[in-house]
């Protein structure tokens, strides 16, 4: 992997290529919280934020796509078009790469790939920065604060300069159209670049042990915290909404007045809503919030860890500030695990 640097007084100069690329997203300041937008001026982008409210998800996997539209005398169009052009999303953090990673496995080396997702991923350039963690994030326990791939740059602050990771061709693309702003990093850059990451990995408020946690989970399937968690859940489906790795989503059809035209809808969806596994007749799988909180946890951090090798959590901290009673990925861990006080969590649940 190539590796450059880049003044930090140069960053303004370097953005300007940016557009060649595609339509730039960044992260903008909107009242106390931060998103993904297109930035009106370079200086509303926002290079320390702590996370988006939703994660870059939204730009590939929109909350709500038309997918094709029918005409008897058309037939069916696809609007991949749509999805395919170019765009660049500026200042992701790495975790937020590590969950479009996770979502590359489901839609793009999956069992059923998307072509709408692919479409977009393919014209989608990313450029990383690094961040300092708050008190929500668990990236460092997750293994979520560094990324090796699925970006094209990635920007490091190592004082007045960023350390620069050239990740693809498309990158170097870049590189090659900024002229000589990117320089040849010294040894002393390499240095910092070090103390840097390690300082960040150390100051992680967040430590989530997750040795053995799938195993846990089985012998906690029973548990009362989960029929706890269910008592306090409020079906909002927030938590699902912002998290980078959640991607159900659900399909239906738009039919105009005469019945003869329409087109496909698909829009985010959430298996902590109660209709999620409702099916034809009435019956619902998962009636009880309980089954749902659990369902959701025992999908990221067993069943994909069994699929994918891994959990699909990132630790972007995103459930942890968005629930409005406290059930996340830190408190549902360490609930789990013993180590929370006043909770029971090997006693059975009711039925
Ligand atoms: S479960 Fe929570 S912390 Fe983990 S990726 Fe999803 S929103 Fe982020
Ligand atoms: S766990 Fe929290 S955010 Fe998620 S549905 Fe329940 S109340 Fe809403």
């Amino acid at each position: 992997m190539k590796i450059l640097k880049l003044a930090k007084k140069n960053l303004d100069l370097f953005v300007s290529v940016l557009p060649a690329f595609g339509e730039v997203y960044a992260p903008i300041k909107r009242g106390n919280s931060f998103v993904f937008d297109k930035p009106g001026l370079w200086s509303d982008v926002q290079m320390n934020y702590t996370r988006t409210i939703l994660p870059p998800k939204k730009l590939l996997l929109p909350p709500c796509e038309a997918t094709f539209t029918f005409d008897p005398n058309k037939g069916y169009q696809d609007l991949l078009n749509e999805a395919s052009k170019p765009m660049v999303l500026f200042g992701v953090h790495a975790y937020d790469i590590y969950g479009l990673n996770i979502l590359d496995r489901v839609f793009v080396q999956g069992k059923y790939p998307d072509p709408y997702y692919i479409a977009r991923r393919r014209a989608t350039t990313i450029i990383g920065v690094d961040f300092v963690p708050d008190d929500k994030h668990a990236a460092g326990s997750m293994n979520a604060d560094f990324v090796d791939q699925g970006f094209d740059l990635f920007l490091s602050d190592i004082g007045d300069e960023y350390l620069v990771l050239v990740g693809t061709s498309r990158g170097d693309d870049i590189v090659v159209m900024s002229g000589c702003l990117l320089q040849t990093p010294t040894q002393d850059d390499f240095a910092e670049y070090k103390r840097r990451s390690k300082n960040r990995h150390e100051s992680y408020k967040v430590q989530l042990d997750l040795e053995g946690l799938p195993e846990i989970l089985e012998m906690e399937y029973h548990s009362k915290a989960w029929d706890d968690f269910g008592k306090r859940c409020l079906s909002c489906g927030s938590c699902s909404m912002v998290c980078p790795t959640c991607y159900c989503f659900d399909v239906k059809d738009e039919v105009d007045l005469g019945g003869r035209t329409g087109k496909r809808i698909r829009t985010w969806d959430s298996c902590l809503l109660r209709t999620h596994a409702l099916v034809a007749g009435g019956e619902n799988f998962r009636e009880d919030r309980a089954s749902r909180v659990k369902h959701r946890f025992y999908h990221k951090q067993r069943g994909f860890v069994a699929e994918y090798g891994r959990p699909s959590c990132v630790g972007c901290g995103r459930c942890v500030e968005v629930c409005p009673v406290d059930i996340n990925i830190i408190s549902v861990i360490e609930t789990i695990r013993g180590e929370r006080d006043g909770i029971a969590s090997s006693a059975p649940a009711s039925a």
